[in-house]
């Protein structure tokens, strides 16, 4: 995950887990003329980082931020899954490329934010549906295409019903095989889709909760895709299927989290945890980054299985509960000043300049895009990779349009990325169990690289913003905090009018 010139000492992960290094030998201790944060860089920059977070991980080594994941390939957080590629927030799912946010899915392509689906193609806010293309917000469904709001239904189109012999007919004709005819029918989709309400809110199976993309929660306040989610507010991605619960401000993760405030990729049981950075089954932590199963513990870097350590150093809890209490105080006496002069005392979290990675590395330039000027006036980092010399032996336009038309050959080819302002290296390859995937579901093979694969992914994606809104339903005075802008054209209801039109 590390740049090339990083000034931070990577470790191949498997290393970093072995016990082939012993991270205390960085213990050192606490200098009472420094600010805090001043000794927390030199910290971070001495302790190695793992070169990816993953755990059990199998034949899967281009995937990070995942746990138990098999023969994968370009799979950021991915957890329980096998044999996917190209995907961002995968749960409990087989066989599926390109995709973004699938939860027990198997066999599905170019999907947004599907649940429990098989076989669903170029769909988006699924659930429970089977063989379906260019879908939205179905549910219960079966061979359906370019459909929107339908509960329980088989064999429609463009929400119209038709025999199963009709429709089979129907598909033969659209000629999925072809690039130009899936992208004809992708954007003849958005419009039909566009005809019909949608809920104010993505989420089900919810009490008490604003915010966006949220299931089975109570008590959620001001977050961003959540499950599972209790007694929650300023919170994002705490979206797995375990329990997260009693948290303020953090980012990611979870998993059986408790009682987490300012903090970071923190989880896996943990609990009481403050201004954490990854860490996983700890309790009791301040200020610690990279730290797993760990209690009593303040300042610390990569440490295993210890107790009341500081700065990497071994205390009595005599002399912890003594020095704790001094290196607050030092903290609020000597804050730390970043290069933009902000101040920062005891209860801020990391600032952002002690950040590995440059802000338009993070998928905080996805939600909050900056140009690097404004990042850097903004006191963030900035990372403009060197731009790579890759010779293409094939342009997007000279790929024959219909998959039937495509052999083998075409993995030996270097494809030149279709989009002219390319996010990635402006080429790409195909994988053979990717092209296998493509010619079994008898679709075209992509045009772009997976980078912008995943640019164009995002668009689906709504704010992380709310708005205070009025139900679109004539004559509804019911009113919600809704993450669709004013100026968008999608007919936005209220549960209430969304429920008895749609269900
Ligand atoms: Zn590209
Ligand atoms: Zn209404």
């Amino acid at each position: 995950m590390y740049r090339p010139d990083s000034p931070y000492k990577i470790y191949e992960s498997k290393i970093w887990w072995s016990d082939k290094w012993d991270p205390m030998e960085y213990g050192r201790d606490y200098d009472f003329s420094k600010p805090f944060f001043e000794q927390m860089k030199e910290l971070i920059r001495e302790v190695p980082w793992p070169s990816r977070i993953v755990i059990d991980v199998v034949n899967s080594d281009y995937c990070k931020n995942s746990m138990n994941v098999k023969n994968s390939y370009l799979i950021t957080s991915g957890k329980d899954i096998e044999n996917c590629a190209y995907g961002y927030r995968l749960y409990d799912s087989k066989d599926s490329y390109d995709c973004m946010s699938l939860n027990k899915s198997e066999l599905c392509y170019q999907d947004f934010m599907l649940d429990s689906c098989y076989k669903a193609l170029f769909s988006s806010h699924c659930e429970n549906c089977q063989e379906i293309y260019f879908c939205h917000n179905c549910k219960d469904c079966q061979n359906c295409f370019g459909c929107t709001n339908l509960r329980y239904k088989k064999y429609h189109i463009f929400n119209k019903p038709y025999s199963k012999e009709e429709y089979l007919k129907k598909l033969e004709e659209f000629d999925l095989g072809s690039y130009k005819n899936i992208r004809l029918l992708e954007n003849k989709a958005k419009e039909h889709h566009l005809k019909y309400p949608r809920k104010f809110m993505f989420g089900r199976h919810n009490i008490n909760v604003i915010g966006e993309y949220i299931n089975n929660s109570k008590n959620v306040l001001d977050c961003y895709s959540i499950k599972s989610g209790e007694d929650l507010r300023y919170c994002q991605f705490l979206d797995t299927k375990e329990e997260s619960k009693d948290i303020y401000d953090q980012t990611g993760f979870g998993v059986n989290a408790q009682k987490s405030y300012e903090c970071f990729g923190v989880g896996q049981g943990s609990s009481n945890i403050k201004f954490g950075w990854h860490n996983m089954g700890c309790y009791n932590l301040e200020y610690c980054i990279q730290c797993n199963d760990c209690s009593d513990c303040f300042a610390c870097f990569g440490l295993k299985h210890k107790k009341h350590c500081i700065f990497n150093k071994q205390y009595t809890k005599e002399e912890y509960k003594e020095l704790v209490p001094k290196i607050k105080k030092h903290m609020n006496e000597m804050p730390y000043v970043d290069k933009k002069g902000r101040v920062y005392k005891y209860g801020e979290f990391f600032p952002a300049e002690l950040s590995p990675f440059g802000y338009n590395e993070t998928m905080a330039n996805e939600y909050f895009p900056l140009s690097e000027k404004q990042a850097i006036d903004q006191g963030f980092n900035w990372y403009d990779k060197p731009k790579a010399e890759y010779k293409p032996t094939i342009k997007a336009v000279n790929i024959p349009d219909d998959i039937k038309d495509i052999d083998n050959k075409i993995l030996k080819e270097v494809i030149k990325c279709d989009n002219k302002d390319c996010h990635g290296t402006g080429v790409f390859r195909l994988i053979p169990r990717e092209f296998k995937f493509y010619k079994k579901q008898g679709i075209p093979i992509p045009r772009l690289c997976p980078k912008c694969r995943h640019q164009e992914r995002i668009k689906q994606r709504n704010p992380m913003k709310l708005w205070g809104r009025q139900c679109m339903k004539k004559g509804c005075p019911n009113k919600f905090q809704t993450s669709y802008s004013p100026d968008r054209k999608e007919i936005v209801y209220c549960e209430q009018c969304y429920n008895k039109e749609v269900g």
